[in-house]
Parts: C-alpha cells; sequence; structure tokens
C-alpha cells in the first residue's frame, strides 16, 4: 500500500475532512513553541466526528503513516508538532456540549475549548474547575491529553481530578469506552488515568465525560508584595501549612516589568516578587483564611499586603498573571520550563534558576502556580542569535537537572512534548522507563502515535 496514495483516506472521510492545501497545512504543524524542526505534514485531517478518527486510524495503522494528534495549537512543549509525512489529525470541529445537571457531568468532545465548557456549565449554576491560564484558547482534548493544571488547582486539583470517563481511539482504528457518569467505578484497571496525560502517544480522544461542581462563590483576593522571591516562597510555605486558598500565583521582580509595559496595571514595578492569593471559603472561614495568608505573608516580611472582596478587582490581577507569558514572549525568543518541586523546596529552586541565568548569561523571568510549587521559568534570549540561543538551550536542561536534584520534575503540566524527552529518562530511571515502553508497545506497536513526543 502506498503510504502517500490519499485517495483511499479522503474516500473513508466526511466530506471535507482531508486537505492537502498547503497554506492550510502549514497552520497545523507547529503548536505556541513555532519549534523551527516541525516537520512537513503529508495531509491535514480535520476531523468531523468520531468515525473520522476511527477511518484515519485504520488508514495509517495499515500502512505505518504516523499521525500527530492536535487540539488548538497551544502547548508548550511541541507535543503537537507535526513530523515528516505524517498525518495532523486536529480535533478542532469536534465542539460538541452536554450538560447533564442530574449527573453533574459535562459530556465534551475534544475539540470544544475549555472555556467553552466553562461557559456552558455556568449556563446552569454549574462550574468546570481546571483552569489553564489558556483557558481561552486551549482544547479540552489538549487539556486531558496534558493533564493541564491552572491557577485554581492549588485547591480543586488537575484535569485528571475531572475526567470520569473518555472514548478513545487506538492506533488500529479500535475505539474504546472508557468510564461513564458514575462518580465511583473502581472495575478494571484505571485505563481512563492512563490516557489522561498521555500526550497524544497511546491513542485518539474523542469525548471526555467530565465532573462539574457547584459554581464556586466569588473570591477574596490577596495581594503581597516582597523584596524577593525567595521571601514570596516563604510566605506560600508558611500559608500552606494550615491551608488550601483556591489560588496561589507568583510572579518575580521581570515578570511584574514585561506585564506592566506590555498592559500597564499600576502593578508595583519596584517590588522583588508579587504573590496573589484567593480563598473562596464559606462563610466565617473566609476571613479566617486570609487572615492566614496575611500573616504568612507579614512574618516572611511583605512590603505591603492589600485584600479585597471586589471580584472583578481580584480579576484585574489574576489577570495580570495570564497576560505574563504574552508579556514575556515580547522580550525576545523564549524557552518556556514548568518544572516544580514539593512546595517546602520552592525557595531553592527560585535561588537555583536565578544562579542558572547568571552562569548561563540569559535572562529568566519566573511566574509560578506556587501554591502547587509549579513554576514557569521562562529563558528569554536575543532572537537571530545562535550563539545566545546555545547558552539558552544549556540553561534549559540546567533548570531540569535542579528540578530533578530537589526531587522535582520537569513537568508539572506542559507534557513533556517533543523540547523534554530527552531529560525523562533522568527523572524516571531505566525501569519505568523499561515499563513506559512496553505499555507504549502493547498500545501502539508500529509507533505511529506522535512518535517523537513525551517518551
Ligand atoms: C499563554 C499560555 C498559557 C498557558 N497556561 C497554561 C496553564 O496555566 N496550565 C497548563 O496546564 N497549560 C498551560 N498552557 C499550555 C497549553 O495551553 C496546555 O498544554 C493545553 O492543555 C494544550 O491544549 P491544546 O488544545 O492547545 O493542545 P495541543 O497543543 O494541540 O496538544 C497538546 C498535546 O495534546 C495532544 N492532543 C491534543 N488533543 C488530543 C486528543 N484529542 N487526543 C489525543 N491527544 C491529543 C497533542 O498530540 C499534544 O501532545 C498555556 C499555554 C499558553 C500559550
Amino acid at each position: 500500500m502506498d503510504p502517500t496514495d490519499l485517495d483511499d483516506l479522503g474516500g473513508a472521510l466526511s466530506e471535507q475532512a482531508l486537505t492537502t492545501d498547503r497554506a492550510t497545512v502549514e497552520g497545523y504543524r507547529r503548536d505556541w513553541t513555532q519549534s523551527e524542526s516541525a516537520g512537513m505534514p503529508l495531509c491535514v485531517v480535520r476531523a468531523a466526528d468520531a468515525d473520522d478518527v476511527v477511518a484515519t486510524m485504520r488508514w495509517a495503522g495499515a500502512r505505518g503513516v504516523p499521525v500527530v494528534p492536535r487540539g488548538a495549537g497551544s502547548g508548550l512543549s511541541g507535543g503537537s508538532c507535526a513530523v515528516d509525512g505524517c498525518v495532523v489529525l486536529s480535533l478542532d470541529r469536534m465542539r460538541a456540549i452536554e450538560i447533564d445537571v442530574a449527573t453533574r457531568t459535562a459530556v465534551v468532545e475534544p475539540g470544544a475549548l475549555n472555556a467553552e465548557v466553562k461557559a456552558a456549565a455556568a449556563g446552569h449554576g454549574l462550574w468546570y474547575p481546571p483552569d489553564p491560564s489558556s483557558f481561552e484558547i486551549c482544547s479540552i482534548g489538549g487539556n486531558v491529553a496534558t493533564n493541564a493544571g491552572g491557577l485554581c488547582c492549588v485547591k480543586y486539583g488537575v484535569t485528571t481530578d475531572y475526567v470520569l470517563g473518555l472514548d478513545v481511539v487506538l492506533a488500529d482504528g479500535t475505539l474504546l469506552r472508557l468510564g461513564g457518569k458514575r462518580i465511583k467505578d473502581v472495575a478494571g484497571l484505571s485505563l481512563v488515568k492512563l490516557f489522561v496525560g498521555s500526550e497524544g502517544t497511546l491513542g485518539v480522544i474523542t469525548r471526555a465525560i467530565l465532573r462539574l461542581m457547584p459554581a464556586a462563590p466569588p473570591p477574596s483576593t490577596l495581594v503581597a508584595t516582597f523584596a524577593t522571591v525567595e521571601a514570596a516562597a516563604d510566605a506560600v510555605i508558611a500559608a500552606g501549612r494550615t491551608l488550601r486558598p483556591s489560588m496561589m500565583e507568583l510572579m518575580d521582580h521581570a515578570s511584574i516589568g514585561a506585564v506592566e509595559d506590555y498592559r500597564p496595571m499600576g502593578l508595583d514595578r519596584t517590588a522583588g516578587a508579587l504573590l496573589i492569593a484567593q480563598s473562596d471559603a464559606p462563610g466565617a472561614a473566609r476571613a479566617e483564611e486570609v487572615e492566614t495568608i496575611r500573616a504568612a505573608c507579614r512574618d516572611a516580611g511583605a512590603r505591603e499586603c492589600f485584600v479585597t472582596e471586589d471580584a472583578d478587582e481580584g480579576e484585574l490581577f489574576t489577570a495580570a498573571r495570564r497576560a505574563a507569558f504574552p508579556a514575556i514572549e515580547r522580550l525576545g525568543a523564549v524557552m518556556f520550563e514548568d518544572v516544580g518541586v514539593p512546595v517546602p523546596l520552592l525557595p531553592q529552586l527560585l535561588t537555583g534558576i536565578s544562579a542558572i541565568a547568571e552562569q548561563h548569561d540569559v535572562r529568566i523571568p519566573v511566574v509560578a502556580h506556587a501554591g502547587d510549587g509549579n513554576t514557569h521559568p521562562i529563558i528569554v534570549y536575543p532572537r537571530g542569535d545562535p550563539a545566545a540561543r546555545e547558552r539558552a538551550a544549556a540553561a534549559f536542561d540546567a533548570v531540569m537537572h535542579l528540578a530533578i536534584g530537589l526531587g522535582g520534575t520537569i513537568t508539572g503540566e506542559h507534557g513533556i512534548g517533543r523540547l523534554k524527552r530527552a531529560a525523562l529518562p533522568e527523572q524516571l530511571g531505566p525501569d519505568v522507563m523499561a515499563l513506559t515502553h512496553r505499555i507504549k508497545h502493547a498500545l501502539d506497536p508500529k509507533g505511529i502515535l506522535n512518535p517523537g513526543a513525551a517518551f
């Protein structure tokens, strides 16, 4: 069978699903990283439904053609970047959302954006908590495939905590139905969990059943400034000993400046670090939580501490934090890190990152989901300067090595993708890598699903 003969594939798909138009294909080659090493796809399939996904996998499986599943392309680890001769299998047209109030679940096609699911749930007084900063531009399929985190995850958990069921198409075109609208279900192996975070390497998600919560009350917001990131991290550790705030985000001096340049909001540019914490605890517990966080900030030497009950005012600070990535991207070429450590080791991680920046002569602004110990050091270097790029790449590796040395992880939420693949064995070790490869081989013996990503 000729793997480049697309007539059979086109014939098996719904109308207009297959495209080889160069301009269209170009738009599906890369994720947010804009990786220069992305390959040239054979074609793009924009699936209209699960049947299109099954047909694509059957066609590709029979011919050994690589398939790169793709959500909205907002990934920061190169996970949905194309490889040469692949089919980019885009789920962006599959966007149906059904809310089931009686079971408090959402049945969602993978291309629906996170923000669309939140809005649909809110229409019924319900809430889908996972909130990546990119919630307006990323898909649920991508969120499930990367096990995305976000700002409220410190209290409410990450994507996997909300996935009750999945439909998944395997490499040979078999459609599996896993889990369901059941809060409790321990029948068989936890296969739903196996596919969450598998980055398109084990199967293609065509439907997700998501757990919803009653809408949370508007939060109180506390904003504190510190002379150093380490002092801010000390406050995070102290507050986290007794409570789980609904948000605990950190911005360092450089990221505060970048956001102020990008969208002036009156943040204190002279601060070494800014902590944004929220509490949505009910009744009197709210004031107690806020007071505990305020005391932790004061004891860690906060320069200023400000509390607002006004949800809109609180949202302004959250928006400042969300603007950090685009703001920092304006400073030069960037490499996004996503390392995490146990929360008590945050100060060591932050001190180590600034030493790495100095050693490799690059800038590394840091924002962090600090309450989770998950940081985003963003390595910035001048565009079009190969020597600086090499120094940045060395700094990128050094940050991952630092995190592993502290008992941490090279990725807290963005996934391994293509950027961090070489570092994974250092974190997992040979036995876990070998088991991972055996699982991959059992599900995808020809290695056609997202080759070169994750492991
Ligand atoms: C400004 C900005 C802020 C961000 N903030 C956060 C944040 O706070 N938290 C966070 O976790 N991430 C964040 N991200 C990263 C990104 O948005 C998430 O990783 C997101 O989950 C990716 O979703 P996507 O739909 O864009 O997926 P893509 O980028 O298209 O794909 C990501 C991975 O999932 C796989 N995949 C996608 N859809 C499917 C499917 N249906 N079946 C199987 N595999 C699939 C792909 O093959 C790839 O490996 C941010 C990104 C940006 C640009």
